[in-house]
């Protein structure tokens, strides 16, 4: 394209374009967002709207779209959430005062993960923007949503790429940001682990960070507050690197282009406060997300959730997500959610003032760019009283620990004095020339506002006085933006006017006038209705500013009324299930009775949910192997026992009638075949994966659940390979294990081990059919009952009883697998010299002191003269 051609309007564009390649640019053009070039192509395709042409001084006109200003947020959100970013180009000076073309700049980048728009953002969900920082094998990595202004930072080191590869995959996972910043080298090698549906992917170069002082470069942007909040937390923490903070917070001043008065506190994450539950597991138990339905729809979290806000909703799911493994912690919620299932009127009197709570969470970052409206800042109003009202109702409890909660509601009258003095009730969204500013806070704004209403009598009377005087009926007296006031008379009266009307403007029926009477009211009542809106305007700006000090305090309230919320929310489902609140025992049992599977009984209508017993602990009950026929319900008790512990730790009550449990570090599970085949790994493989990483982290306080293990390889195969595993489980790691399996040889691993037990899940035979008990006993079965199953849904008899002939046939020839497994094999070593000698050279390497590239050598090294050897 020969630039120097283009009309001067499209030359100021590419000069904007090129400076956001990534964007799509959005030029305003009177009242419009235009489009050109790739991005209108794009744009009109994404967004469905007409593609036209534009004249841009090239042989060719230039593909153009375009998107009204006033409806341009819903076209934006519509972006955003197919993962583009778009860049907001404004016109900078008043159109009428610019010498040539009208100067215009980018005001804000809006981005995936710094999208803020409330009316599109899940309410229920927070959007995070993640920055990622790799070297070698260590990390850093910040996570913020922007709309709210917490930001989440941790750091790690690990042993191998395998390990980071696992922590990195597991955050991308669990944080599921719709945007991440990655430095250059760790994209490149992670860009197939992280990059997930529409996730934005910035690189970056992490160099001219690493030793950029983020406060001195961008210093005005931020609070004092966050300024000393960062220092103490860099210092408390001992972090040296902490290049993905830097990143995320430079990011958000380039994009954002406002002081992020908002963002105050910055937390430290560390895996080891919470009880572990990788991705995986957190899938496979439903935790915040149905198996089926990929959404919060079919999960615990929706069991669990009966927030009145969003603020809560989104607090809950921090907290299911995240159980806790300190006691003390676990405590204070339960004794706060005790104390509301005892009182149902208070529970509801709460719940009622909760839905009138505005999301104050989300505002913070309107008040922090000053886009806040009078409605919204009523809303915090509102909120204020209405947190008073719950400190108020809490303080007033004959109950210990909702006083100490009540004490958790700052006070914060005086900004609900300020917006109450000022504002009046419930004002409207948009100011325009609407009054915001209560009568009584400003004298001479009243005078300007009476000035401007009595005007408008005047204007009628005057009117009035008119028609009279002249006895034209239908002289009106009129308004428009160019002429300013005007009189109005049609045609067939024209001869009526009076001589001292002056002519303004002629139409096809009608002429204008003015007099000079009208002339000096219109200078008065313009005058004034400007000088009004100016000042409302000033006294509105005032208002945000003193707003904008006290962010800090809003944010503390917002947390105090969600975390409020949340534990409401689980005193009204143990109301409504049934749940108890479970006891906390440090001898490593647990101990549950009559136990039911949380989400299983919530969809379970006319039918009864069949409650078991479980008692696991770290001696003659460690590990239990469960055999039974397909649907019983092995997976169900499983599933049950470990979200029962989740639920125990997350400080919630738990459905059964009595819990006695000891505090969990980790809980692994490896249920069915969750298929990863989109990730091009085999089911099998994926597998082995988690077992493998069951195997290197379970430790004797972990709780592992283990279904079908071995089941997607051959029967012999899998048989020694699930053996291996509980013999290793029991001798090495001996953590309580729930083990459901087809492989009735297992069971004989009783009479190895004390700690091994059999459960079996009851059925009735009568004749051909088996009737479901749905309950647990002790002992095993040795029949499968494949056959009775795929009877029960409706194979064919003719299949059915040929499968019949067929397994008599096998029985009869291998009479069964009568294998005992708790035989010693003696295998045979063979290993030559050669083997031996470079075997002593590895084992005397250090792991922890070599260089990744020694290691890499090093593999190399191995893979080569295992080669040769073999
Ligand atoms: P398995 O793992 O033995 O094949 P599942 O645990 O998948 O069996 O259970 C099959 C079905 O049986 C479940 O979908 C559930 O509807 C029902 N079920 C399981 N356990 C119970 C129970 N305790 N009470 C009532 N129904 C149950």
């Amino acid at each position: 394209m020969n630039r120097e051609k283009l009309t001067p309007m499209m030359q100021q564009y590419l000069a904007v374009k090129d400076e956001n390649p990534d964007s799509i640019l959005f030029f305003r053009l009177g009242d419009f967002y235009e489009m050109f070039f790739d991005d209108a192509l794009l744009a009109s395709r994404e967004l469905e709207i007409t593609l036209t042409r534009r004249d841009a001084g090239l042989e060719e006109k230039a593909p153009m779209c375009g998107v009204p200003y006033h409806v341009a947020s819903s076209y934006i959100s519509k972006l955003i959430d197919k993962g583009y970013k778009v860049a907001i180009c404004d016109q900078v000076e008043d159109p009428k005062l610019a010498k040539g073309i009208v100067k215009r700049e980018v005001t804000q980048i809006i981005t995936p993960g710094t999208f803020t728009d409330t009316e599109y953002l899940k309410s229920d969900l927070n959007n995070y923007l993640l920055s990622i920082y790799i070297q070698g094998y260590s990390l850093n990595l910040t996570y913020s949503d922007y709309s709210t202004g917490e930001i989440y930072f941790t750091n790690k080191t690990f042993l191998s790429k395998t390990e980071l590869f696992r922590f990195l995959q597991d955050q991308v996972d669990r944080i599921s940001p719709n945007e991440i910043l990655i430095n250059e080298d760790a994209l490149a090698t992670f860009k197939k682990e992280i990059k997930k549906n529409n996730v934005f992917l910035n690189p970056y170069i992490a160099e001219n960070l690493k030793d950029s002082n983020i406060i001195k470069d961008f210093g005005n942007y931020f609070s004092d507050n966050f300024k000393n909040n960062l220092r103490d937390f860099l210092s408390d923490n001992k972090i040296v690197d902490y290049t993905s903070l830097k990143k995320i917070l430079q990011y958000l001043v380039v994009t954002q282009k406002i002081n992020l008065k908002h963002i105050n506190n910055i937390s430290y994450y560390n895996n080891y406060d919470f009880l572990l539950l990788d991705e995986s597991s957190k899938r496979t138990l439903e935790v915040v997300k149905g198996l089926n339905t990929f959404t919060k729809k079919g999960s615990l979290l929706d069991v669990l959730d009966k927030c009145s806000t969003s603020m809560g909703s989104r607090k809950l799911k921090k907290w299911v997500e995240s159980p806790l493994v300190d006691l003390n912690k676990i405590e204070e919620r339960q004794n706060i959610i005790e104390s509301f299932t005892r009182d149902l009127l208070l529970q509801d009197k709460i719940e009622k003032i909760l839905r009138e709570v505005y999301d104050i969470e989300r505002l913070v970052v309107k008040i922090s760019n000053g886009s806040i409206n009078p409605r919204e800042l009523y809303s915090l109003k509102s909120t204020i009283e209405n947190a008073n009202k719950i400190k108020a109702i809490l303080e007033g409890q004959d109950n210990k620990y909702l006083k100490l909660l009540s004490k958790e509601f700052i006070d914060l009258s005086d900004v609900y004095d300020e917006i109450d003095k000022v504002l009046i009730e419930n004002p409207p969204v948009v100011i325009e020339e609407n009054r915001i500013i209560k009568e009584g806070y400003s004298l001479e704004l009243d005078e300007l506002f009476k000035i401007a209403t009595e005007g408008k009598n005047w204007l009628l009377d005057f009117e009035e006085k008119e028609r009279n005087r002249t006895g034209i009926k239908k002289l009106k007296v009129k308004h428009n933006k160019i002429l300013g006031y005007f009189i109005e008379v049609t045609k067939s009266f024209l001869d009526q006017v009076p001589e001292d009307y002056i002519r303004k403007q002629t139409l096809v029926g009608s002429e204008r006038f003015f007099s000079m009477e009208l002339k000096d009211m219109e200078g008065k009542l313009l005058g004034s209705k400007e000088r009004a809106l100016s000042m409302q305007a000033e006294i509105y700006n005032n208002l945000k500013d003193f707003i904008g000090k006290e962010i800090y305090r809003i944010q503390i309230l917002a947390d105090k009324l969600s975390k409020l919320d949340s534990l409401l929310s689980l005193a009204k489902v143990s109301n409504l299930n049934n749940y108890v609140r479970p006891k906390f025992n440090n001898e490593g049992y647990i101990e549950i009775k009559a136990g039911r599977h949380p989400i299983v009984e919530s969809y379970m209508k006319d039918d009864f949910f069949v409650p078991n017993d479980t008692y696991i602990d770290t001696k003659s009950n460690m590990i239990h192997i469960i055999t039974g026929p397909n649907m019983a319900g092995k997976s169900t008790y499983m599933r049950q026992v470990a979200l029962i512990t989740i639920m125990a730790h997350i400080g919630c009550f738990v459905p059964c009638d009595s819990c006695n449990i000891s505090l969990i570090d980790r809980i692994f599970t490896r249920i069915g075949a969750s298929d990863n085949l989109a990730m091009g790994q085999s089911t099998f493989m994926v597998e082995m994966q988690e077992v493998a990483d069951i195997i290197q982290n379970a430790s004797s306080k972990s709780l592992l659940i283990l279904d079908e293990v071995g089941r997607g390889t051959s029967t012999f195969d899998g048989l020694a390979i699930a053996n291996a595993i509980i013999e290793y489980i029991a001798e090495n790691i001996k953590a309580k294990t729930l083990f459901a399996t087809h492989y009735h040889e297992l069971v004989h691993l009783e009479d190895k081990y004390d700690s091994v037990e059999n459960l079996t899940i009851a059925v009735d035979r009568q004749e051909d059919d088996i009737i479901f008990l749905r309950k647990i006993i002790k002992g095993f079965t040795n029949n499968s009952y494949g056959i009775d199953v795929a009877k029960l849904a409706g194979i064919d008899d003719r299949i059915i009883n040929r499968a019949k002939d067929v397994l008599a046939l096998i029985e009869k020839e291998n009479e069964g697998l009568n294998i005992d497994l708790n035989k010693e094999y003696i295998r045979e070593e063979k290993t030559s010299p050669e083997v031996e000698n470079f075997m002593n050279k590895l084992r005397q390497i250090n792991i922890l002191e070599i260089s990744p590239m020694e290691a890499f050598n090093l593999l190399d090294e191995i893979v080569k003269k295992s080669k040769e050897l073999i």
